[in-house]
């Protein structure tokens, strides 16, 4: 490997055991780029999932572990060697169908998805990205909590504790009528709500204050300065200032909670919180979501995909791990280049199906899949 590429983290070599459609494969790739060639279903989707899975714990598409096992196996096991921040490391999972998984970091077990993002981190863009703009607030909340729980083993925490009180307290209030002793519980998940919804809206505010920074840059460039994208957080309306001492947004988060106690009684739903945040994105000062062209959406979701990566950056000092999945082919030539000139610096993945030219562009290393088996292409 050549000096520039060791400064950043990255994937050596990629091991896995009944995942998906994989039996058995043990894969060394390029620092720089990797491009994965493969017809429809042969697993190259797949491939990515397990580099994603092993940098925070999770799938970027399945809802529970058990997903990602072979069918027909009890189960899995993926294992990375990587390197970050001047060393080595080996990252294991073993997922199975009955009981919990095994996460371990150098042979020592590791309790939560967090240890696991504190090795590397993953920026993963695939075609519903290009949805970012135009689809319901989920989909924002989502990339928000995606990247910060990468970044932040404490908003991750937060997250965890704020959607465990949600459910009880979701839970409470369908069922108060047969259970109306349950309601005395409703304090205290409101409390637990308030505490970790506070931590949630502060650690936003943030990310978004300086991702709306890159994303505008990124985006005047894409268009050809002729675009202006701003992106603002948006959170429960009395929150005067998301960024103010905790202190403060606790309180306001208490007494907005109070005034829709009765509301949140007879409609039997948890009505306001951080769980309907949102991002307002406009080009132009006009809403995105409803006024952006098909092209002007596609270069707002790129802006705001790539400024992830430069949050990872400033944040971490080395560049994440950028996964593309089928997404350059479906952008025109501007935007393939624009991209393609941003990602420079890091180790990148590009799917792509059999009769793409990107390859040849890119030089690093070429691999073909076919049936959850890679061979090196030459
Ligand atoms: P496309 O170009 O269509 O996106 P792909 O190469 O990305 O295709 P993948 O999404 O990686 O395809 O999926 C490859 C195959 O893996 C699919 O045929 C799917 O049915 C199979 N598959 C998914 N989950 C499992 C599983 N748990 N066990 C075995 N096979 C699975
Ligand atoms: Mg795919």
């Amino acid at each position: 490997m050549d000096g520039i590429v060791l400064r950043n983290m990255w994937i050596e070599r990629l091991e896995l055991q009944n995942f998906r459609n994989y039996r058995q494969e043990a894969i060394d790739f390029d620092g720089s780029y990797n491009v994965i060639f493969g017809e429809n279903a042969q697993g190259k989707t797949n491939l990515l999932e397990a580099i994603v899975y092993l940098s925070c714990g999770k799938s970027p598409r399945a809802r529970a572990d058990r997903e990602l096992i072979s069918f027909d196996e009890k189960q899995s096991r993926l294992s990375a060697r990587v390197w970050a921040r001047d060393r080595d490391f080996l990252l294991e999972a073993d997922l199975f169908r009955d009981r919990r998984r095994r996460l371990q970091i150098n042979h020592v077990p590791a309790k939560t998805s967090s240890a696991l993002s504190s090795v590397y981190q993953t920026v993963f863009f695939c075609p519903e990205d290009l949805f970012l703009i135009r689809d319901g607030a989920a989909v924002r909340r989502k990339f928000m909590d995606t990247a910060l729980c990468q970044l932040r083993p404490r908003y991750a925490a937060a997250l965890a504790a704020y959607n465990r009180a949600y459910e009880h307290k979701t839970r409470i209030l369908r069922d108060m009528e047969e259970r109306p002793d349950l309601l005395a519980m409703l304090p205290e998940f409101n409390e637990r709500m308030v505490q970790a919804g506070a931590v949630l809206i502060r650690y936003r505010a943030r990310f978004i204050e300086k991702l709306a920074v890159y994303a505008a840059a990124n985006h005047a460039e894409c268009s050809g300065k002729r675009e202006s994208l701003s992106i603002q957080y948006h959170t429960v309306s009395v929150i005067e200032n998301p960024l103010a001492d905790i202190v403060v947004v606790e309180q306001q988060l208490r007494e907005h909670m109070m005034t829709h106690r009765s509301a949140e009684l007879s409609s039997r739903l948890c009505l306001s919180g951080p769980h309907k945040d949102d991002l307002v994105i406009e080009i132009n000062g006009r809403d995105a979501k409803s006024f952006s062209s098909q092209g002007q959406t596609r270069t707002a979701a790129l802006a705001l995909k790539l400024a992830e990566r430069e949050m990872y950056y400033s944040a971490v000092g080395e560049y994440p791990i950028l996964l593309l999945d089928d997404v350059l082919s479906e952008l025109d030539q501007r935007r393939q280049e624009f991209v393609l000139n941003r990602i420079a610096g890091g180790q990148v993945f590009i799917t792509c199906c059999e009769d793409d030219r990107l390859p040849a562009l890119l030089g690093g290393k070429v691999f073909h899949v076919r049936s959850g088996a890679v061979a090196p292409s030459v």
